[in-house]
């Protein structure tokens, strides 16, 4: 849409008609540029205001890669915070999810291909077992276990404690405390141990700690189940 309005006078005349016609089909795409030059004038609101034939925006048409980047990674957290604020109403969970969202947006954090979790050469079950430790709704954990019908109680698995969950047996649980525990907690500093989430989400550095602690708890695991059966 922007090489429509840059490119040449034929083009942007037809956008130009396109944005004037009442069709609604058609201003979903005229508002979507316009929602993209509002984001480029640090604004929130205003779609209304922006007149495309005016050369102002035509300047800000003219986009960099980084540009593009950025916008996208902004979609893209705009719309799992708007999804997460439908679902937050009863879900501790979710509220905690919405609260890591919100300090990556404020922090201006891009998230590419350099922060993301999952570029270690993880393997497709090690990445759903990273995945059972961020959501957390997993039979890994004693109390999803008895919600599914499957477990005898809430307590771990590993030290029979209650409060069985991700927190508990990444950084919590006594009897788990290998290199990796101490290694994670190494890289997430002073930080409190619940808020590991939001560690790992937003910083790249504890990434490799985390999967090694997860990988591990992983196979603690398995032994358990291969001793049990
Ligand atoms: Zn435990």
């Amino acid at each position: 849409m922007c090489k429509v309005l840059t490119q040449s006078d034929n083009l942007s005349a037809t956008l130009y008609q396109v944005d004037e016609s009442r069709i609604p089909s058609f201003h979903v795409l005229t508002m979507s540029l316009k929602k993209y030059f509002l984001w480029k004038e640090n604004k929130s609101h205003g779609t209304r205001m922006i007149d495309l034939t005016q050369q102002h925006f035509k300047d800000l048409a003219y986009y960099t890669q980084a540009d593009i980047i950025s916008y996208k990674n902004k979609i893209w957290i705009d719309s799992i915070e708007t999804n997460l604020q439908c679902r937050t109403v009863s879900n501790n969970k979710e509220t905690k999810m919405l609260g890591v969202i919100t300090k990556i947006k404020n922090s201006g954090l891009i998230l590419d291909k350099n922060n993301f979790l999952f570029g270690y050469n993880t393997n497709k079950s090690l990445d759903s077992r990273i995945m059972d430790y961020i959501h957390g709704s997993s039979p890994l954990f004693a109390n999803i276990q008895k919600i599914m019908g499957g477990g005898s109680g809430e307590a771990c698995r590993f030290c029979n404690s209650f409060n069985d969950s991700p927190v508990h047996q990444l950084l919590l649980c006594l009897e788990v405390q290998d290199t990796s525990y101490l290694q994670l907690k190494e890289e997430l500093g002073g930080a409190d141990p619940h808020s590991y989430l939001e560690e790992v989400l937003t910083k790249s550095s504890t990434h490799k700690a985390f999967i090694k602690r997860v990988e591990f708890l992983w196979g603690q695991n398995e032994a358990l189940q291969d001793l049990s059966n």
